[in-house]
């Protein structure tokens, strides 16, 4: 009742624009956050992605990418709710960059929009190092895993990253990435990693690199099988 009060007095506005929401709000989920505009700008990963990777195709899928087949990364399955463009882009900047926590319940709601492809045992945000999580305040990976999944086992300690490279990741090579990325994460406690199915959670996957180093930290320590999952996924047209 007091809500409905102040929605009328201060009309909640969209996530990542000024205009203000449609007196009925599209649903609870990711799209009662967004204006019908912002909407239309967030773009659901399609169905038929490389069952490995989760890039999507423009054909059926059913087999793997011929990047999963040339180099079959150490994650299982990696899957994304959203294309990482428009409004979901704008959002996670806004996380990120600005703090601005309010994002989390639109970005959540993404979120529990991927499609539960494999069984896990216990959720893992992929780690900043302790300098970037002093500089940002939180980690956003953290934070939106405990909002997707509410009353999953999530054990953050399962993996550490104590030195993150500083370097311009887009200026990068492939190659020149994996080098520096390599050996970054720590498993501090592998004894509750032995024998666990990991999903480790993170808010994008650009590369994949740095998800794929860590991966490989918790299945050195022992985990029985890593799946990957994350908000939003860099897509480029050619893998379409
Ligand atoms: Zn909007
Ligand atoms: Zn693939």
């Amino acid at each position: 009742m007091l809500e409905a009060l102040a929605d009328l007095w201060w009309p909640p506005v969209c996530a990542v624009c000024p205009r203000a929401l449609p007196l009925a709000p599209a649903g609870s989920g990711w799209r009662g956050c967004f204006c019908p505009a912002c909407q239309d700008t967030v773009e659901l990963l399609p169905a038929s992605v490389c069952p490995v990777c989760g890039r999507p195709f423009h054909h059926a899928a059913g087999h793997l990418c011929g990047d999963c087949l040339a180099d079959p990364p150490p994650f299982l399955t990696a899957r994304a709710a959203a294309v990482y463009k428009g409004a979901a882009a704008l959002s996670i900047g806004r996380l990120k960059y600005h703090g601005d926590l309010t994002q989390v319940r639109a970005l959540a709601g993404l979120a529990a929009a991927l499609p539960e492809t494999s069984a896990w045992d216990v959720l893992v945000p992929l780690p900043l190092s302790p300098r970037k999580l002093a500089a940002r305040g939180f980690n956003q990976a953290l934070v939106l895993a405990r909002a997707a999944f509410p009353g999953r086992p999530l054990e953050p300690g399962l993996l550490s990253r104590p030195v993150e490279a500083e370097l311009p990741q887009a200026a990068l090579s492939r190659r020149e990435r994996l080098k520096a990325i390599r050996g970054s994460f720590r498993a501090p406690a592998p004894g509750l990693v032995r024998g666990a199915r990991v999903l480790l959670f993170d808010d994008v996957i650009t590369t994949g690199a740095t998800a794929a180093e860590a991966a490989r930290t918790l299945l050195a320590a022992g985990a029985r099988a890593v799946h990957l999952a994350a908000v939003a996924m860099t897509v480029r047209d050619s893998w379409r």
